[in-house]
């Protein structure tokens, strides 16, 4: 069955999901892709199909973390800005909890995307 991948880049981190998605493109087409409104509009500019959920402060993390519960989601790659702040820092930190209630795969920063990306595609 296809794996669900979700994308999540805050601002400061959108054009390394841009670039990270360009890298991968080729594995990333194997999967169905979810991504937050705004970086989801970025990702599909690569070409790549991708659902979008709501933009991340309006609920898409939110969104992605009830698909994760739920068990529709595969892995996360979230490319968090660790020095900004964030208005919805409580949907953020409960997206975080949510994949380790249910031990999904989530990475935090690219070098651990392109392991997860591998790790499901078992590359
Ligand atoms: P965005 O949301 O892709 O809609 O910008 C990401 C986030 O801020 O969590």
């Amino acid at each position: 069955m296809k794996k669900t991948i979700a994308l999540i880049a805050h601002d400061s981190k959108k054009a390394d999901m841009v670039a990270f998605v360009k890298d991968n493109q080729e594995i990333l087409s194997e999967a169905n892709l979810l991504a937050t409104g705004t970086t989801g509009s970025y990702i599909r500019q690569t070409g790549l199909e991708v659902e979008l959920k709501l933009s991340g402060p309006k609920g898409g993390d939110a969104q992605i973390a009830a698909l994760a519960a739920e068990g529709h989601v595969d892995g996360i790659i979230f490319f968090r800005d660790p020095l900004g702040k964030h208005p919805h820092e409580p949907d953020i930190q409960m997206l975080l909890r949510i994949c380790d209630v249910y031990d999904v795969p989530l990475a935090t920063n690219r070098a651990t995307g392109e392991m997860v990306i591998r790790g499901l595609f078992r590359l």
